[in-house]
């Protein structure tokens, strides 16, 4: 299938729905705590969307029964929102995307919960600038694979991390899952050109283990095969006419941490 590229007016609309997803996972980052159920993160984001015209990405999704996903400690991404409370110790990745007029925010975030093992912050936090390094590399005239090759180059200068394999960023827009696929390793330089009007996802999901998965029972959870604690982050951004990028599901567009590379966002978007 081909890319689907996107007018500054569709992108416009991409901004709608990517700040709807960051406020909505702003106000779920606020209430993690012990004591919380995933359940009650699901319903904070469910009343967000109804609250602002917007309609959940992952309900239904080829059958997902909640709103957000919610993956606790070894679950790395996919996780089914229960009723365990969260406890002090614990890390959670929260990943949801919402549809504002027929166009896809997609974000995720992992976070600890109270006290936390600081090899689990460390693993977290590299996950998290694997990404924006990631979205820094993306380039206008560069190549898709510019982009998976600084995540992997950031993440193994960190340490021993296992980078999930079947999984990556993709394409978004009218579906929240489009071509291109991203992987999250590799080489530079290869793949589509990265030309103004692409819209993609990011998303580096990595353990403290094994890049080894297996999916429980339930169809979705995706678990370290060694259970080793695993991290998601994820953004949607963009290449704009100008040819610069902007972060879709960041409230300031990215402006922050991709300055940090030297990188200004569009002004085309706000
Ligand atoms: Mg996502
Ligand atoms: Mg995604």
């Amino acid at each position: 299938m081909a890319i689907q590229m996107k007018s500054l007016e569709q992108l416009q609309l991409m901004r709608a729905a990517g700040l709807v997803v960051a406020e909505a996972l702003n106000l779920i980052k606020a209430a993690i705590a012990p004591g919380v159920t995933p359940l009650e993160l699901d319903a904070i984001a469910a009343d967000y969307l109804d609250a602002h015209n917007a309609i959940p990405s992952f309900l239904n999704y080829h059958g997902f029964p909640n709103v957000i996903c919610a993956s606790v400690n070894h679950e790395v991404v996919h996780g089914i929102p229960n009723e365990r409370p969260l406890v002090s110790g614990d890390i959670i990745s929260v990943d949801f995307g919402a549809i504002v007029n027929g166009w896809h925010g997609d974000s995720a975030f992992s976070v600890g919960v109270g006290a936390i093992d600081p090899a689990d912050q460390k693993l977290m936090d590299t996950c998290e600038e694997s990404m924006w390094r990631g979205i820094a590399a993306a380039k206008v005239g560069g190549h898709l694979s510019d982009i998976s090759f600084a995540i992997e180059n950031y993440i193994q200068s960190q340490g021993r991390y296992g980078i999930l394999r079947e999984y990556g960023g993709h394409g978004i827009g009218t579906e929240m899952h489009q071509e291109p696929h991203v992987i999250n390793y590799g080489p530079a330089g290869l793949g589509p050109e990265l030309k103004p009007g692409l819209a993609l996802a990011i998303e580096p999901m990595i353990t403290r283990g094994t890049e080894r998965m297996k999916t429980l029972s339930d169809g979705w959870t995706v678990i370290a095969s060694d259970k080793s604690n695993g991290a998601h982050f994820e953004h949607t951004f963009a290449l704009l006419p100008d040819g610069k990028p902007f972060v879709t599901t960041a409230i300031d567009g990215g402006a922050a941490d991709l300055g940090r590379f030297g990188i200004e966002i569009s002004t085309l978007l706000r």
